[in-house]
């Protein structure tokens, strides 16, 4: 790898003027790896249309480009929570796909419903009455996750209250879906199927990523898949793993060879058992690699998995890079990627996929997709 230093990087960078552009590490979304993750859902569920769950900017990786590259790839129908994220998609689709808002309408935004044509999702009494059957809609029915949906006390009063309108889809929510041995999973699938045929006429939806996963009575009409979308699942022996969405990387901006006994970084968390070399790397939480990552994390470099070194700084972090002789000032380290599992990651900064990605989103600058 060619030497730069971190002002040339910069130099690069000067006619960029937004706030993550004005960092060092970049995130690069692979658009043909959602597709790929896409087409893995289709295989496992091949009696059910495959949607695409596109909420909060798909996930942070820009839902624009997703729910482009996914249409071409012949996704028909997208989710988002709001009804703005349902108008960038439009936008970016043009007529044709059905796009559904999870959270359903608002006093605010129900009468702009039709000239875009976006479908709410109706996620209670009142939403079916704030709807007034203006259009299709979809109707979400509890079934024990308690965050949106008809509750099974609501039902034959939705059912009176939707009699006659045009109804798209009855779909429910799995609460414990990425836990394959939950029994909640078989509770809320009798649930649903119950619930259901007061709608008889609806496509039904139940399974999201993980549902997709437990197994072929979870499938339904239409699945609704988003995480596994962007790289997260199938790390057990039954799945192969998905294809990384997004990759992460950042520069070297400085190497330092270390005598025993030295620490590193704030409150000196790490101190050198015997002589190493350490390579300091332009991604800190400020870019949204998380401080719970501090002395458990690592990188990509030249074949190796340099692990980090102490606590994660706000724009920098130190990792191992003893005996890695790719390790120079401007290499470009992977923390997320084919190399480095969004899983993995999850599991060692102890919380979820969904917020490492959203977590990075945010922070980190956006390059094009990589085909
Ligand atoms: C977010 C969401 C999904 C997608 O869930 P994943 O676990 O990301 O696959 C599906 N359905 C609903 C209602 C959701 O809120």
């Amino acid at each position: 790898m060619k030497e730069s230093s971190p002002a040339s990087h910069q130099q690069q960078r000067k006619d960029s003027v937004d706030a993550p552009r004005s960092r060092l590490a970049r995130l690069t979304v692979n658009h043909a790896a959602i597709v790929e993750n896409w087409r893995f859902f289709k295989q496992r569920a091949p009696s059910a249309a495959v949607s695409a769950v596109v909420k909060a900017d798909s996930y942070g990786l820009g839902s624009v480009g997703a729910s482009r590259a996914l249409a071409q790839a012949g996704a028909r129908v997208f989710f988002t929570a709001t009804f703005g994220e349902a108008l960038l998609v439009r936008k970016a689709l043009g007529e044709g796909p059905q796009i559904f808002v999870l959270n359903g309408p608002s006093e605010e935004d129900a009468e702009q419903y039709a000239a875009p044509k976006l479908t709410p999702i109706l996620n209670s009494l009142a939403q079916i009455k704030l709807w007034n059957a203006r259009g299709p809609a979809g109707l979400h029915i509890d079934t024990g996750m308690n965050r949106l949906g008809i509750g099974p006390e609501e039902l034959a009063q939705a059912a009176v209250a939707l009699k006659g309108a045009a109804l798209a889809l009855v779909m429910s929510h799995l609460a414990c879906a990425s836990d394959v041995k939950s029994e909640m999973n078989a509770v809320q699938l009798r649930r649903f199927v119950d619930a259901a045929t007061l709608f008889p006429k609806a496509l039904r939806s139940l399974a999201s990523t993980g549902g997709v996963l437990i197994g072929p009575d979870y499938h339904f009409d239409l699945v609704r898949p988003g995480i596994g979308l962007y790289g997260s699942g199938g790390l057990d022996a039954d799945n192969p793993p998905l294809a990384a969405a997004a990759t992460v990387e950042a520069p070297i901006v400085q190497v330092r060879d270390v005598e025993q006994g030295e620490t590193f970084g704030y409150g000196a968390t790490f101190t050198a058992p015997q002589k190493m070399r350490s390579a300091t790397v332009a991604i800190g939480y400020a870019d949204g690699y998380l401080r719970s990552l501090s002395g458990r994390g690592y990188g990509f470099l030249g074949g190796a998995r340099p692990p980090i070194l102490g606590r994660v700084s706000m724009d920098l972090i130190i990792i191992d890079v003893t005996g890695c002789a790719e390790a120079q000032p401007g290499a470009m380290v992977e923390f997320l990627g084919p190399n480095v599992r969004l899983d993995d990651l999850a599991a060692l900064a102890g919380t979820a996929p969904y917020e490492i990605l959203t977590t990075f989103a945010g922070t980190v600058r956006k390059t094009g997709a990589r085909a």
